[in-house]
Parts: structure tokens; C-alpha cells; sequence
């Protein structure tokens, strides 16, 4: 039986009467697109995550350029980001028509390295975008003492922090404005795109819902150049139902990462790290070694799903070579990490046989 890096299917076996109870309640609500589940999702979801608004959006991606746009982030800023994170990150960012300015990382959490802030900073730079990967939150607490110093605005990355804290409080809580994505994979995940833009501040939230239909407020005039980016109702009544199990999906993942540490620790193989404060939620279980690639086809060999995250950093892509710069620790890392299977669901026996055929390639690498 292979064994994917994720699968949605036995966990909708579980869910599936709530779910469809769900999806009939939409259907027969008469309201579709921006009605009463949209609303209650927004409002749910700012609340577990410790912030006053939430805006629905399309997608992640989505999330994050309309959250900058709104902050009035655009051509000739500066925004500075990493270049160890998904492609939406750099394409939300470029889309503004603002430039990116990449920072290392630091080795050991693969996140952001605040050490390499002050040397990023220039005259236009306007913004941060830390980026809280594979689970765990960049260092909001060095982030935001730098911003604040240097009148920067912060927009957290939150693709993959779902449940995720830091000193006790949520991704999404510590910065002028959060983007969240629920794309099937990650942590909360809808039935399809979906996103939601989080910020403390009334006068973001309020710009973001003109922005995401036409610049419009309710009527057919539109008060700024704005586009189409709406969360509809199925997903987020979908979404809000899921909601109430996020506690429960992420203690079922560190469970999973505990076994998963246990049976590697003494393998030579490099573990995940938490940046101290962090509570991880191992969106990813992200291990390193110098032989990844033939260690990541011997799995393959075996049907298990064990891909490089991410084989190429952004700066190192033809779409966004122009504003790649010498990233040595991003790049050393992305030659040497992969992920391991992980979801809420996945069974014990299948992690194991994840373990052991994990730890026989590594006898035959080293
Ligand atoms: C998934 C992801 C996004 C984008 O989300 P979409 O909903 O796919 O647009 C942005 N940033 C990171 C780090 C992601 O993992």
C-alpha cells in the first residue's frame, strides 16, 4: 500500500455526516456567495486566534497581496521575506508590484534569521513578511522590536500555521496583518481554495472586503481598483464545522512527530527543531541529511511519499532570478531536507513502516 505525504479520505469517512449536513445547509440556505456562513467562519476563526477581524478570501495567496494592498504596499516598496517558503509567498509580494528582498535562514528552524534583518534594510524597504513554515511561528517577539525600530509594517505568512503559538499567543495575532490559506493540505484545510486575511485593525479588515469585490461596498459603485477574491459559503461552512476539531487534528500531529522522533532519534539524521516560545503543530515533519536524494528514492522505491520541501528555493526559479542574492544557508538546506508523511489520520503501523524502511536506507547511506 503506498503511503502519501497526506491523504484527506479517512478523516471525511470520520466527519462525513457532519460535512454533508454542512453542504446541505448551504444548499438550501438561498445564499451562496458571501452570506451567514462566511460571516460566522470570519468571526470563529478571528476568535480562536486571539484578533478582532477576520476577511474571507480566495486563497492564501490571495490573503497575502490583498492584505499588503491594503496596507498600501506597492511599486518601488521593499518587502523583506525568505526564499525558504512556497512559490504564493514571493508571487503575493510581486504581484504588488513591490520588490522582495530576501534574508537567510537559520539552520536549525529553517525560518527566518532576524541576525540578517538590519542588512536587508534599505530606504524603500516599507514591510516584513516572516513566514511561520512547516508549523512553527518565525520570531515575532525580534521581528516586531526591528519593525517597530525601523516603521516597517509585518504581515504574517500563516499558510502552515494553523494552532500554531508563540509565548502563548496564535499565528495570525502578532502583526498588523495575517494571511492564512486553506488549501486542502494544510492544517485546517477546506474542499478546495479558500483563504482568510486576519488584523486587529478595523480599517484593514474594512479595505480588504472592498478590495475582494470590485472595490465595492455593498452596492454597484466601486471606490477603488479592486478585484474578485470571495471565500463562498460552502467552504466556509465546510471550514467552520472543521474548525472545532483543529485542536484535536493538531494534538494528533504532535503525537505523530513524538513517535517519529523517538524511532529516528539516534538514525543521523537531523530532527525538527522548535524556536524557543514555540508551540509546533508539524505541519510538516521536516528532516535533513547530506544524502537526501538517495535516501528520498529509496522510499519511493517502497511507494512512500517523502519529497524534498522545497527542492528550490524561490530566488533560484527563472520567474523570480532577478531578485535572487547569495543565500547559503537556504540553499544548503534545500539540498538537504524532505518531508515525511503526516496527517491527522495516518495510521501507527503505516508510520512505522514509514520508520523502518527510513532507517534502512540510512544504513545503506552512511
Ligand atoms: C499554501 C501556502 C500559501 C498559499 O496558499 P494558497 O491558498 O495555495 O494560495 C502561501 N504561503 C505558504 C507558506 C504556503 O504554504
Amino acid at each position: 500500500m503506498p503511503i502519501p505525504l497526506w491523504d484527506y479520505r479517512k478523516e471525511y469517512e470520520e466527519e462525513r455526516e457532519d460535512l454533508l449536513a454542512g453542504v446541505d445547509k448551504v444548499l438550501r440556505s438561498g445564499q451562496l456567495i458571501l452570506g451567514s456562513s462566511v460571516r460566522a467562519f470570519e468571526e470563529a476563526f478571528a476568535r480562536h486566534c486571539g484578533t478582532a477581524h477576520g476577511v474571507g478570501v480566495n486563497s492564501g495567496t490571495d490573503a497575502l497581496f490583498l492584505a499588503l494592498r491594503a496596507l498600501g504596499i506597492g511599486p518601488r516598496d521593499e518587502v523583506i521575506t525568505v526564499s525558504n517558503t512556497a512559490i504564493p509567498t514571493i508571487a503575493a509580494i510581486v504581484s504588488t508590484g513591490a520588490i522582495p528582498r530576501f534574508v537567510d535562514i537559520d539552520p536549525r528552524t529553517y525560518l527566518m534569521d532576524i541576525a540578517e534583518l538590519e542588512g536587508a534594510l534599505g530606504p524603500r524597504t516599507r514591510a516584513i513578511v516572516p513566514v511561520h513554515l512547516f508549523g512553527q511561528c518565525a520570531d515575532m517577539r525580534g521581528i516586531g522590536r526591528f519593525a517597530a525600530a525601523h516603521g516597517l509594517v509585518v504581515v504574517e505568512d500563516c499558510a502552515q500555521a494553523h494552532g500554531a503559538t508563540q509565548h502563548g499567543r496564535h499565528a495570525g495575532s502578532m502583526s498588523e496583518a495575517a494571511a492564512f490559506s486553506f488549501y486542502p493540505t494544510k492544517v485546517l484545510g477546506a474542499f478546495g481554495d479558500a483563504g482568510m486575511v486576519l488584523t486587529a485593525r478595523a480599517d484593514i479588515a474594512d479595505r480588504v472586503r472592498r478590495l475582494r469585490v470590485y472595490g465595492t461596498e455593498g452596492t454597484y459603485y466601486a471606490h477603488e481598483h479592486g478585484f474578485n477574491s470571495r471565500l463562498d459559503e460552502l467552504q466556509a461552512e465546510l471550514l467552520l464545522r472543521k474548525l472545532a476539531r483543529l485542536e484535536g487534528y493538531v494534538a494528533r500531529r504532535r503525537a505523530l512527530a513524538a513517535r517519529y522522533d523517538r524511532a529516528l532519534g539516534a538514525a543521523g539524521l537531523i530532527l525538527p527543531a522548535t524556536h524557543p516560545g514555540n508551540a509546533h503543530t508539524y505541519y510538516r515533519y521536516v528532516v535533513r541529511h547530506p544524502r537526501r536524494d538517495a535516501i528520498v528514492r529509496k522510499l519511493e522505491e517502497r511507494a512512500i511519499a517523502a519529497p524534498a520541501a522545497y527542492p528550490w528555493p524561490v530566488h533560484e526559479m527563472k520567474a523570480y532570478a532577478e531578485y535572487a542574492r547569495p543565500l547559503p544557508r537556504t540553499e544548503s538546506a534545500a539540498r538537504e531536507i524532505f518531508s515525511l508523511p503526516l496527517y491527522p489520520t495516518l495510521a501507527e503501523a503505516d508510520q512505522d513502516f514509514v520508520c523502518a524502511a527510513l532507517l534502512d536506507a540510512l544504513r545503506h547511506e552512511t
